[in-house]
């Protein structure tokens, strides 16, 4: 066979990985080097070259789409189909090992997987049911808890022995907690791959068929595994094992979801004699872009060191922009993606990239205005959006009556006149029976539950046994089209008033869309409509609009990593927002982000934008925040501010936390408070110049921003 297509375009040390005999390998190196390439062509390899079948090789990525991606690449290498490769996500690979073995895992063969919010959902009703204080038992501190043990391997009889009452009683939730999820056949994410390590750990046979099978492990962004998942590979692998796994310290970013970064050192010590690769090269990003990526980096500590440089192009300086508000710097961004789709480039090559989900709305709003076409990953995730919820809430019901989760969800969506009451009465009885809401529906319908609720009930239930028989033997996007119409969900989101309502609609069509282009996972043998469901319980918003149309990338930075754009903006960068403001008190978690901040630069591969606001509207508060103390850590010689509007100079470098009060202007500060005696009252913006010269840049209520003389305006603080 001709290798070339397999070792042609790699480095002396990319080839020594991809090449290594059988034996351990850890490939450890900065952004941008070609980890994820060795790891395809290694795979190429294997198969390739060795004569390892794709059969036994397993390999985890870190999104669906870079698993498509992956298999996608190793054909092409190869020019054969490698549909019976395992590789996807550590969540995926663990709900195909649970369908296929749901007896031994001691679940119903029609489990259903609760998502994030359905897991709140859930925690929220037994709490009450339980009768307890939701401001003391708060559900979303109660699911961080539940699921930050099973990340770790824990189940409530490994928590036992708890002095502390509060540690007791969260223990005791996570039990009533998991007795539900297992007396009603779900699972939520954690439990995915708690369960399938379970499932492994306590059947030796089926370990032993699947270490034999896949004798070819190899992991992706090692650096960010979690307890579980790290014992999960050290089980598949064995004594003797030998799998191949890439990553990067600098870019261990999900430690808030238990990811360990010292498993690059276990790794090390569990399997000995592992060979380590480095990788020095760098092929992403221009001369400047690493060069900030690599200043910025440095600042943090712990670090096991790395040494990473380009013999590309120095390429244009990194730019900042200060909007005056987040209307204004996502206007900038925009007008930058119009040159650029202007000047012949297309718009998926340019990413927004922002800290947390919440941000993406402006965008969204300033992409739509411009008529420029856009897809956002992850987050505000379509398959999370409430009524693609209700939607799916309702065909959940089709496949599995008894999930109360969804009955609650729909029973009175759209309303019709099930009110609290009788969910209380259907709750009682449901609780007093250990039996579903559904089974509960049915049996107080038939003592004669009363009045309008009695009746709505039994239409409720009609309508869905109906939905169920008459749509049984269509298509499946047949049945979602119907089902989202008889439910009455379309006819009730079509009377929201003007756009929303409107986009709703559309949502719930593009659900239709979904399921037509919908590709079952084969492997999973699964009727087509739990198959979906499934799928939009996973890959939540992975593939919304139509993949061919050319769109702008709109992600959080935990979203981006691994992908790589020629034209970046980092917005939103300010103190308090990135890093984020609860992490800067702490050192530990300060790096972390910063390290998010490093995973944002390199994605960058020509171009890359700062961006920040001088004034923000988030969550319905405004806040006047700082540039980030990331932008501060960049080398100056980097940088270079863009200010296109607002005729003013002014220090793009301001020292970590602002000027010292000594600087300000008579004590004034960013965020104060004032009141002029004709423009009312205001909140400082900004300020430059000293003594007689000073200027205060206001935003008044009434009258807008105004730049005033400090001396004359007679300011009175507030
Ligand atoms: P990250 O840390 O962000 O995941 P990575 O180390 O996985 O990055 P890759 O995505 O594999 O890096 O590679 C980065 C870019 O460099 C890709 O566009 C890849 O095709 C290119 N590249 C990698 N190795 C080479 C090489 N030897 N010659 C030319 N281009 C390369
Ligand atoms: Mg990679």
């Amino acid at each position: 066979m001709d290798v070339t297509p397999i070792l042609g375009n790699l480095n002396d040390a990319q080839r020594e990985a991809v090449t290594a005999p059988s034996m351990p390998v850890l490939v450890l190196a900065g952004a941008g080097s070609g980890k994820t390439r060795v790891l395809t062509h290694r795979i190429a390899w294997l198969v390739g070259v060795e004569d390892v079948s794709y059969h036994s090789i397993l390999a985890v990525t870190f999104t669906n789409k870079a698993a498509a991606e992956m298999r996608g690449r190793i054909e092409s290498l190869l020019e054969t189909p490698a549909s019976s490769m395992w590789v996807g996500t550590f969540h995926g690979l663990a709900h195909r090992l649970l369908r296929r073995h749901w007896q031994e895992a001691g679940l119903p063969q029609s489990f259903q997987i609760l998502d994030a919010d359905d897991q709140l959902r859930v925690i929220r009703r037994l709490i009450r049911e339980m009768e307890l204080d939701e401001s003391r038992w708060v559900p979303k501190d109660v699911r961080g808890f539940i699921n930050r043990n099973k990340d770790d391997g824990l189940r409530p009889a490994d928590l036992e022995g708890e002095d502390d009452p509060t540690q007791r009683q969260y223990v005791h939730l996570y039990d009533v907690y998991q007795r539900h999820c297992d007396a009603n056949g779900l699972v939520d994410f954690a439990e995915l791959l708690l369960r399938a390590y379970e499932l492994w750990r306590d059947n030796e046979d089926l370990l032993n068929h699947y270490r034999q099978r896949f004798r070819y492990v190899l992991v992706d962004e090692f650096q960010d595994t979690n307890v579980i998942q790290y014992r999960w590979l050290r089980l598949l692998a064995g004594r003797g094992g030998q799998p191949f796994v890439v990553g990067d310290d600098d870019q261990s970013i999900y430690r808030w979801r238990g990811a360990r970064i010292e498993h690059l050192h276990h790794y090390q010590k569990d399997f000995p004699d592992t060979k380590l690769v480095r990788l020095e090269q760098n092929y992403r990003s221009t001369a400047s872009i690493l060069g900030a990526a690599n200043a910025l980096i440095a600042n943090n500590t712990s670090r096991l060191g790395k040494n990473l440089w380009t013999d590309g192009e120095d390429g244009e300086a990194i730019r900042i922009y200060a909007g005056f508000n987040e209307r204004d710097e996502a206007q900038f961004v925009i007008g930058k993606i119009r040159d650029w789709s202007e000047q012949g480039n297309a718009r998926q090559e340019a990413a927004i990239l922002y800290r947390s989900n919440a941000q993406s709305r402006v965008f969204e709003e300033a992409l739509i205005n411009a008529a420029i076409p856009y897809r956002v990953y992850g987050g505000l995730r379509f398959f999370e959006r409430a009524e693609i919820k209700d939607a799916l809430a309702y065909l959940r019901l089709l496949v599995n009556r008894d999930d109360d989760n969804s009955f609650e969800r729909v029973v009175n969506q759209p309303t019709r006149g099930i009110g609290a009451r009788t969910m209380e009465l259907l709750r009682e009885y449901a609780q007093a029976n250990t039996t579903s809401l559904w089974k509960s529906a049915g049996a107080l319908i038939e003592n004669g539950i009363r009045g309008r609720a009695g009746k709505s009930l039994f239409e409720f239930m009609r309508m869905i046994e109906e939905m169920d028989h008459q749509t049984r033997d269509l298509e499946l996007f047949e049945r979602v089209d119907i089902v989202i119409n008889r439910s009455g969900l379309v006819a009730h989101y079509g009377k929201d008033p003007g756009e929303k309502g409107q986009a709703r609609v559309e949502n719930l069509e593009e659900l239709v869309s979904a399921a037509r282009g919908f590709m079952p996972d084969e492997q999973l043998e699964l009727p087509p409509l739990d198959a979906f469901l499934a799928h939009a319980a996973l890959e939540s918003g992975d593939d919304q609009g139509d993949p061919w149309d050319d769109c702008v990338q709109l992600m959080t930075l935990h979203s981006a990593k691994g992908l790589e754009f020629p034209l970046v903006f980092l917005t939103g960068m300010e103190d308090g927002l990135f890093p984020h403001r609860l992490s800067t008190g702490d050192s530990k978690a300060l790096e972390e982000e910063r390290r998010l901040c490093y995973v944002g630069i390199t994605r960058a591969m020509s171009q890359l934008y700062l961006t920040y606001a001088e004034q923000r509207r988030l969550h319905g508060m405004d806040s006047y925040g700082m540039p980030s103390r990331f932008i501060s850590e960049l080398p100056q010689e980097l940088v270079e501010e863009v200010r296109p509007r607002v005729q003013v100079s002014r220090p793009v470098y301001r020292p970590r936390r602002g000027l010292p009060e000594a600087e300000s202007p008579a004590g004034m500060r960013l965020g104060q408070r004032v009141r002029h005696g004709k423009f009312g009252d205001g909140v400082v913006l900004n300020y430059e110049g000293e003594g007689a010269h000073a200027r205060l840049q206001v935003n008044f209520e009434q009258a807008g921003t105004k730049w005033l003389v400090m001396a004359y305006a007679n300011l009175e603080v507030l």
